[in-house]
């Protein structure tokens, strides 16, 4: 069984996928307390469901794009088989994961959404950071920033854990060092869309238990 927070229909408001209309599954439980967070409801609330109701939920709505958010989706077993499942219906399935646990055994297929935790969310400590080790080519990063020095840390983990080792993926082990080059053509990658930003989801206004419509960018915040 799923302890499930909320099942709806809205428009994707984060990644690259934004502005799609996706179907969310919040899940409940988080084990992380970011400062900034705006579901706090999530952490409790919830109903006992099967995968099976899980997924009659989703396609009531008869959309090809799900996100399975939370809380932390990962801290429910379950999670495995309900991605299984959407992935083998032919839908485009999202998780967006706070980042402390690994996101390993996710199924290929799956695009994943990391979260890096920064200083001013109060849990950078928590970070997995063998996760960024291990991208896959769909895998999307998502840093959530809270001052300057937030912005100066995501560069630097950017830097440092992303554009390095996608050169040394290209490059294979044992090859020349970095370069100043190497540098200036990361500073291009960024100039050139490779990163994407967005500002600060709003906070939802109100809480809808009655399913009238949600504002875009209002579903996601592991
Ligand atoms: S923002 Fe996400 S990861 Fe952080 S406490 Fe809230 S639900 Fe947990």
């Amino acid at each position: 069984m799923l302890t499930v927070n909320e099942i709806f229909h809205s428009i994707q408001g984060e990644s690259t996928h934004a502005g799609r209309p996706c179907v969310f599954v919040r899940l409940t439980a988080c084990d992380l307390r970011c400062s900034w967070c705006d579901t706090p409801y999530a952490f409790y609330e919830g109903r006992k469901m099967s995968v099976d109701d899980v997924i009659a939920g989703v396609e009531q709505y008869g959309c090809d794009v799900v996100e399975i958010t939370g809380g932390e989706p990962l801290l429910q077993k379950e999670v495995y088989p309900l991605m299984q499942r959407l992935l083998d219906a032919g839908r485009t399935v999202m998780i967006e994961t706070g980042g402390h646990l690994s996101a390993d055994a996710v199924p290929e297929g799956v695009i994943r959404v990391i979260d890096v935790k920064c200083p001013g969310s109060g849990e950078a400590g928590r970070m997995h950071w063998p996760n960024l080790d291990r991208l896959r080519p769909t895998d999307e990063v998502k840093f959530v920033l809270r001052d300057r020095a937030d912005y100066d840390y995501a560069r630097d983990v950017v830097a440092r854990r992303v554009h390095a080792r996608r050169r040394q993926a290209a490059q294979g082990p044992g090859d020349a060092p970095l370069t100043s080059e190497d540098g200036r053509r990361a500073g291009h990658d960024r100039r050139s869309g490779y990163e994407r930003r967005s500002r600060r989801v709003p906070r939802r206004a109100a809480r809808d238990r009655d399913g009238a419509a949600r504002g875009p960018g209002t579903a996601t915040r592991p």
